[in-house]
Formats: structure tokens, C-alpha cells, sequence
């Protein structure tokens, strides 16, 4: 089957964009056996978009699309498709009333436009958006199929995942398709490659490794004909991944470190704070991104210079021997914070982020110390990289250290 990806919007025309959807897209093909034959992108404009879908539909099977689904004049996905089939968008109620609760739940009034969003050609059906308001849709006429998604990487990523994709594996082999993730922390790519080892040359399930942001991601894929017998082969094969990562494996498909750091110190009943310089709040920030942090996280302090420092409670004497960036200032920080806050763990960061050295602090270096009732566990780490990359990693690594912490000593 020939498959077609559009990407559009006049920003990516402009330069002011570039099209990282297509390039996920394009990644996402080969594996459900649809041969790619043209990537194009076209802008707003409902004459061009219109030509660009009448020259898909003739040319390939498969159509998928990106942008232009939002609530705006030039958001021109729908009227476009509607126009090349002859067809005449109508106002789904139920839809309708999904989208005005959408805004409810936000306390705002649903602006009139955004009803266009809930419109569907006979020929489409919906996929749903559940973190977003444009749904998606996918349009069957005479053969071909169009999956349209907003333009929202994240959003994008999530119909195509957990929609477009299913639905596409079931239509091209008939069979089923079934995708599961591991998620690991504290290895490196190629450390990771090298201890699932075999594994990787493994034919159904399939495994694959992807460094993402928040860890090693390891993606195992399994083919056959009902989607109970794609999991049945993961069912056998996900044991084997295992037992090999699960020194890193932190979790699974949707969850983060955040999420699962605060489940075990909730169900510990461990209170939580944080003292943070060198990475300038970004851990308390990255901790409160999960739904209840207040269960367990009581406070995070950001205590940049010295006088700050002291004032938490470091002694005047450890900051004179040891300076602010230091091990041994870090733990007398993570002990000061956790007095303090009246907690049981507290997690200290102090480091040099850059660009310059200054006396004895050399760039790039990050002192994290988890305290646990007083138990302390050190990490000293070395990045060389800008500034918010630093923060970036250094939160993640201090919660990395955290969470290491909590499971030696369940
Ligand atoms: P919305 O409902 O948010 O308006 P939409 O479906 O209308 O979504 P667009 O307005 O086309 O999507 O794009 C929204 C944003 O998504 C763009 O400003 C851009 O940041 C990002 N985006 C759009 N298309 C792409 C693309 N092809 N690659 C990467 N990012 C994109
Ligand atoms: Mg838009």
C-alpha cells in the first residue's frame, strides 16, 4: 500500500517550524508495511490544500495528515477534505457537547468557532483527542484512507499511537499490531543495547531501544492475527526484556519518574523536601508534576547564594571549608532541608551549570545528595552541555538518585 504524508501549515512554508511530525510519521511506516512515496507540506490556504488532497487521493492508499485541525480561519484540514469528496460537514451534537464540557471543566465559555471542531463528513469518523480540544479524523471513501491529526507534536503522537496506528496495522495485514514500552533511568543508550543484547535481533516481538528525555525507552512490538495473540507473544517475551533492565526499569508505558517516585513515597508515608542551588528549582518543579505531590512533597528551597545557604541552616564553618559547590556542602544542605521542612528524605543539589569556571568550582558539575533519615547517598556527575540542558538533566538525575534510594531500601 502507497502512503502519503501532508503536513500542514504556513509556519512550516516560513521556516519558523520545522517538521519534526512528518519525520515521526515517516519513522512510523515501515514497521506497519506501508511503502512511503511522498512527504509534502502545504500552507493554509484552502484552494492549495484542497489540490494537495485531490493529488493524494489519486496517488496513494493511505493519506495522513497533520495541522489545521484547530478552531481558527486558517485552520482549513476538514473543509479541505470535505470539498475534494463533495461532502458537507455537519455539527455531531455529541460532540457538540464534549467540547462545550472541555471548556466547562476550564471555567471558560467555548468561543462559537470552536464548534467547528465537532463537525464530521459522512465519509469520517472521530478519533478522539483526550488531551487536546481538535479531534482527529479518518475519512474512508472508494479505497483510500485520510487519518487527519492536529498539529500538536505531543497530541499528534498520541492519536497516531494509540488511534491511527491500531487501526492501520488492522486494516493492512488484517492482524494487530500491539506495542509495549519499558522505560529505564540511569543507562546509557548503548549500555542499554548492550544488556538487552540478543534480545534486539529478535523478529515478533521486535525490541527497540530510544533514548528519549526522561530515559531509555525499550519498544517492544509484537505481529500476529488477533490482538490476543500479539499480546500472548509479549506476554512471553516481556519477562525475558525484564529480567535483564530491571536495575533501571522504572516504569512502564505512560508512567514518569515523578509519578513514580511519589507513588512509593506515598505509600511509605514519606514526607519529601528539597534544597536545591545548582539546579535553581527545576527538581521541586519536576516532582510537582504529579497529580497529588502535596500527599508527600512539603517543600522545596532555593538557596543560590551563601547567605541563603546558612540561613536554611549550613553552617558557616562547612561553607568556609568545603565552598558552595562541595559533596560535603550538599549533605550538610540536604540535612539542613529536611530539618527544616519536618521531612523524612530530602534531595540537595548544589553544582557550577556554567559557562565559566570560578575558583574552585569547575563547569559542568552536579553534587546531588539524597538524605533519608539521615542515611545519606551521594552522586557527583560531570555534564558538559548549556545551561538549560544542565538544569534539565541535573533534575532528573537528582530524582534519578532519589528514586535508587527508595528502592534499596524498601
Ligand atoms: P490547534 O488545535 O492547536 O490549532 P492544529 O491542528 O490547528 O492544532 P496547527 O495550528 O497547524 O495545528 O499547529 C499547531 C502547532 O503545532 C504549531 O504552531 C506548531 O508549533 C506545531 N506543529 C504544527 N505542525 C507541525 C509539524 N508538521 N511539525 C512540528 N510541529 C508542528
Ligand atoms: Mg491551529
Amino acid at each position: 500500500m502507497r502512503a502519503e504524508i501532508l503536513s500542514i501549515g504556513t509556519e512550516l512554508l516560513l521556516g519558523q517550524i520545522v517538521d519534526t511530525n512528518a519525520n515521526y510519521l515517516a519513522q512510523q511506516l515501515p514497521p506497519l508495511g506501508l511503502d512511503l512515496f511522498y512527504v509534502s507540506q502545504v500552507g493554509d490556504n484552502l484552494t492549495r490544500l484542497a489540490a494537495a488532497f485531490r493529488q493524494a487521493v489519486d496517488r496513494s492508499d493511505v493519506i495522513i495528515t497533520s495541522g489545521g485541525l484547530g478552531p481558527t480561519e486558517d485552520d482549513l484540514t476538514r473543509e479541505a477534505i470535505a470539498d475534494v469528496f463533495g461532502e458537507q460537514p455537519r455539527v455531531v451534537p455529541e460532540l457538540e457537547a464534549h467540547l462545550r464540557e472541555f471548556f466547562t471543566r476550564r471555567g471558560r465559555p467555548m468561543p462559537e468557532r470552536n464548534v467547528k471542531q465537532a463537525t464530521l463528513i459522512p465519509s469520517a469518523s472521530v478519533l478522539p483527542n483526550p488531551v487536546g480540544t481538535a479531534p482527529g479524523w479518518w475519512v474512508e471513501r472508494d479505497g483510500t484512507v485520510i487519518a487527519s491529526m492536529p498539529g500538536v507534536p505531543h497530541e499528534m503522537h498520541k492519536m497516531w499511537e494509540e488511534q491511527v496506528q491500531p487501526r492501520l496495522a488492522q486494516r493492512i495485514s488484517g492482524g494487530a499490531i500491539v506495542s509495549r514500552i519499558l522505560k529505564l533511568i540511569g543507562i546509557g543508550e548503548s549500555n542499554a543495547e548492550e544488556v538487552v543484547g540478543d534480545l534486539t535481533h529478535s523478529i515478533n516481538p521486535t525490541l527497540a531501544t530510544y533514548a528519549k528525555p526522561d530515559g531509555i525507552h525499550l519498544r517492544l512490538t509484537a505481529k500476529a492475527a488477533t490482538r490476543a495473540e500479539a499480546e500472548a507473544l509479549l506476554d512471553a517475551f516481556e519477562p525475558r526484556v525484564r529480567a535483564r533492565v530491571h536495575e533501571w526499569l522504572y516504569g512502564t508505558e505512560s508512567d514518569t519518574l515523578p509519578l513514580v517516585v511519589g507513588a512509593m513515597l506515598r505509600e511509605r508515608g514519606l514526607k519529601l523536601a528539597t534544597a536545591e542551588s545548582a539546579t535553581g528549582g527545576q527538581l521541586a518543579s519536576l516532582i510537582t508534576e504529579a497529580p497529588g505531590a502535596s500527599d508527600y512533597f512539603v517543600a522545596g528551597y532555593v538557596v543560590y547564594s551563601a547567605q541563603a545557604k546558612r540561613a536554611l541552616g549550613v553552617s558557616a564553618e562547612t561553607l568556609e571549608r568545603h565552598g558552595t559547590v562541595a559533596q560535603a556542602t550538599t549533605q550538610a544542605l540536604a540535612a539542613a532541608a529536611r530539618q527544616r521542612a519536618g521531612a523524612d528524605v530530602a534531595v540537595a543539589t548544589t553544582g557550577n551549570a556554567g559557562p565559566g569556571a570560578s575558583e574552585d568550582k569547575p563547569v559542568g558539575v552536579l553534587h546531588v545528595v539524597v538524605d533519608l533519615d539521615g542515611h545519606q547517598l551521594c552522586s557527583e556527575t560531570r555534564y558538559s552541555t548549556t545551561r538549560t540542558e544542565y538544569k534539565r538533566r541535573g533534575a532528573l538525575d537528582a530524582l534519578y538518585l532519589l528514586w535508587r534510594e527508595l528502592k534499596r531500601d524498601p
